[in-house]
């Protein structure tokens, strides 16, 4: 009989959800992706690269001109640098990057702490690596951390604790004091911190992105994890990075260089020069805070529940408690059906599921697209 690593887990929502609107001819506001074409002058420079025949495998980190640059950006934005040579990857990916770092340090019956709800690979992650998954619900509306019961969830099993700021789903960015509460329940501990900063550019409302990268109580045990898709409206390159310590970056890359060993070449390249021009990304927030109020402004007389505007990311959750009484995963295929837009159910974002009657709606997408997909939802 096979044996599965993860007998309870189906095919992921996204790839669900995604799949469905298709089906059903739906506008896509579920899976997170763009549906406006990326920089051109970016594709550009991968062309560039690409005839200049920078075709062959990119070093075992990734091609020192991306992570000279990266340095260079987290040395003005937080105030870090790092050692370019020791203490960064280029990644396939922020979800590649997170597996690499729980692989590199968890040994089987090691505790992770998740705060729920949470993105989905974590919990699978953990279990790939014969972990226990310590699930720890996070505030109800605004998905803020009640770091009491983080502490209590911590054991002598603890290994780790993974933490998402701007957050998917909830949107909630941490303050400097949540990352004070992290530090002060891990200090005298051995217990290494994941940060899952994939959406650090997309902080609405003026705030500022606090990088655990800012914290440097926190960087002996740290794992810093980001990812360009988010940043250059590319989600299909797949291209992200990890910065962590010299000590455990070596572990990293000695699980790196079995898994995946390196990423493509010609697009480091590329990126390494596009980013050069900063204002690619500061004006992220700008872009996305008009995509949020102009889908919240569409939306205002529907029957979905505000509870929280977003305050980072491009996800904005609501309630339809007024609207059904359906669990949500029936709710978002009802709503793919009838109604032809796809969402995503927030309860698949926990482990045992949630009955809080939310469903996530992405606005990384045109005007247009956001300004029909309110229109059929006004209808409901
Ligand atoms: N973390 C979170 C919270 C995400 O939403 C995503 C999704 N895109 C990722 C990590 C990883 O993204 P990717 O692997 O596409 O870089
Ligand atoms: N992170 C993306 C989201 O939350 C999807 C990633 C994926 O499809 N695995 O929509």
């Amino acid at each position: 009989m096979f044996i599965s690593k993860l007998p309870n887990t189906g095919t992921n929502i996204f790839s669900t959800m995604s799949a469905l609107a298709l089906q059903h001819n739906a506008i896509n506001l579920g899976q997170g992706f763009a549906d406006y074409p990326m920089n051109q002058s970016l594709c550009n420079l991968v062309q560039k690269h690409m005839l200049l025949d920078k075709n062959q495998y990119a070093p075992m980190a990734g091609v020192p001109e991306l992570r000279q640059a990266i340095c260079n950006k987290t040395t003005r934005l937080y105030n870090k640098s790092f050692d370019i040579d020791h203490e960064i990857t280029i990644t396939p990916g922020g979800t590649y990057a997170i597996y690499t770092a729980l692989t590199a340090i968890m040994q089987p019956g090691d505790e992770v702490i998740i705060l729920e709800p949470a993105y989905d690979s974590y919990l699978a992650n953990i279990e790939m690596n014969g972990g226990v998954a310590v699930l720890v619900p996070l505030n109800n509306p605004d998905f803020s951390v009640d770091w009491q019961k983080v502490k209590n969830a911590v054991t002598a099993k603890t290994k780790a604790i993974i933490v998402n700021t701007p957050h998917n789903p909830g949107s909630y960015i941490f303050s400097p004091h949540d990352w004070q509460s992290l530090t002060e329940i891990v200090s005298n501990t051995s217990i290494y911190i994941i940060s899952d900063e994939v959406y650090e550019h997309i902080v609405l409302d003026g705030a500022q992105h606090e990088s655990i990268l800012r914290y440097p109580s926190l960087w002996d045990r740290c794992f810093a994890v980001f990812s360009f898709g988010k940043v250059f409206h590319n989600t299909g390159w797949k291209l992200g990075y990890c910065i962590a310590p010299k000590q455990l970056m070596n572990e990293y890359k000695k699980i790196h260089q079995f898994i995946a060993f390196t990423c493509n070449t010609p697009m480091q390249y590329a990126i390494a020069e596009f980013l050069q021009n900063e204002n690619e990304y500061l004006q992220l927030p700008a872009f996305f805070q008009h995509k949020r109020d102009l889908f919240l402004n569409a939306m205002q007389d529907s029957g979905f529940t505000l509870y929280q505007k977003a305050a980072g990311s491009f996800f904005q959750t609501m309630g339809y408690q007024a609207i059904s009484d359906r669990k949500d995963t029936d709710f978002t295929i009802w709503l793919a059906q009838e109604f032809k837009v796809a969402t995503i159910p927030v309860s698949a974002f926990y482990k045992n599921g949630s009955n809080e009657k939310l469903v996530r709606f992405c606005f990384a997408k045109k005007d247009e697209t956001l300004l029909a997909a309110a229109e059929r939802l006004r209808k409901i």
